[in-house]
């Protein structure tokens, strides 16, 4: 593995991890089997009793799930992933791992609606409490903190709105508070962002999005290191939210492609994001690849390109936003992302729809957004789908 560490991330996305059974097989294999059995009694009670890793039972580990994880790790820089049953279930056994009543959170106020309802209304129950800052104002986070602060919490890029927190600028007031920096990388992706180059120190992945790449299971991971993974692992081991097999093998082949789709679905939304800066019933368009974009610089010095996410706001409201996702033929009227197959959304009536009016204003959040994950179908036909609408 070490010698593997030192390859590019396209050779580690199509190499890392991977373990070949007794067959020779060359492509990963799919272990669907809830247990692992034992030569003897002996072998039995030496298996549960060791803390070596070998394969006991499919809620501990996997061989399939144990590659997906190798292989992650190996293109994040991460000493250890451990792998989970949706994005959701890595954020919550991150903070039951390493969180206990008392503790207190500082995350970004621009961060997944079920991540903000986890810290709100379960998490909460537990005695940890959070406070929310200006995913762009580094001063917040620094004001924010408490003695009981435990860990800071952001992604970047935003979702809808693509605002781009400077990792390298949180992580050093999480180092100077002595608390954990965790970024959600599932926008970027290891080909786009490695944030533990720039001082992360737990990164969340939702692997239902752009690692599984074609919109067909759910799956996450954290990583990080040794440390602060061990006690994620025993959560899940416990608790249970693990990552099927089956699941894991699409995964691996996912990452496998994920390098040349990152390219293709950032590519794409450049070229959609720049026509769309120039139709006339377009009133903004966030991207973080376009020059306009607040934080354009600090995208382009952080990720590699800008990603696959564009949102823009059309002129007239809900109604017209309605209009553009009405009149498409093609584009997938999903609130997914991440999907080979471009989707549209309208945030103001979907994913943000159950927070209050205010809110959602105060997020920035208005009726006329939309919000696009690009897929990797033509520019041009995209560009008539939408064009259609917007009149
Ligand atoms: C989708 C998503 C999640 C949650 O992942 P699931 O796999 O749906 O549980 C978390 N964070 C971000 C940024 C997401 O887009």
């Amino acid at each position: 593995m070490s010698e593997k560490n030192s390859y590019q991330p396209e050779t580690l996305a199509v190499r890392a991890g991977a373990v070949r059974s007794q067959f020779g097989e060359n492509s990963e294999a799919l272990f669907l089997t809830s247990s692992f059995t034992f030569d003897s009694a002996a072998q039995a009670a030496e298996r549960f009793l060791s803390n070596e890793p070998s394969n006991i039972y499919s809620r501990f580990t996997n061989p399939t799930v144990t590659m997906f994880e190798e292989r992650l790790a190996a293109m994040e820089g991460a000493e250890r992933c451990v792998a989970t049953a949706s994005g959701m279930s890595a954020i919550l056994a991150c903070v039951m791992a390493l969180l206990k009543a008392g503790d207190h959170i500082v995350a970004s106020q621009s961060i997944f609606g079920a991540t903000i309802n986890l810290f709100n209304n379960i998490i909460k129950k537990f005695g940890v409490e959070t406070t929310y800052v200006s995913a762009t104002d580094v001063s917040e986070w620094d004001a924010a903190v408490r003695p009981n602060t435990r860990l800071l919490f952001l992604e970047t890029p935003s979702n809808p709105l693509t605002e781009v927190s400077d990792i390298a600028a949180i992580a050093a007031v999480a180092k100077r508070h002595g608390v954990l920096l965790v970024v959600d990388n599932c926008f970027c992706t290891p080909i786009l962002q490695r944030p533990f180059d720039l001082g992360a120190d737990i990164v969340i992945h939702s692997a239902t999005k752009y690692i599984d790449g074609q919109g067909r299971v759910l799956g996450g991971a954290v990583l990080g290191s040794k440390k602060h993974m061990e006690p994620v692992f025993g959560f899940l081991r416990t608790a249970g939210p693990t990552l099927s097999a089956f699941n894991a093998w699409i995964f691996l082949k996912g990452l496998e492609t994920l390098k040349i789709r990152m390219d293709a679905h950032s590519a794409n939304s450049l070229e959609l994001a720049r026509w769309l800066e120039v139709q006339p019933n377009v009133a903004r368009v966030y991207y973080p690849g376009l020059p306009s974009h607040p934080q354009h610089a600090l995208a382009m010095k952080q990720q590699k390109s800008g990603g696959g996410i564009v949102s823009f706001e059309v002129k007239g409201g809900k109604e017209a936003a309605w209009r553009v996702i009405d009149n498409t033929r093609l584009i997938s009227i999903t609130a997914n992302l991440g999907d080979t197959k471009t989707t549209i959304t309208h945030p103001a009536s979907t994913t943000h729809g159950r927070i209050t009016p205010e809110a959602r204003a105060a997020a920035g959040i208005t009726e006329g957004l939309l919000r696009i994950a690009v897929g990797l179908e033509a520019v041009v036909d995209i560009q008539n789908d939408l064009a259609r609408g917007l009149g």
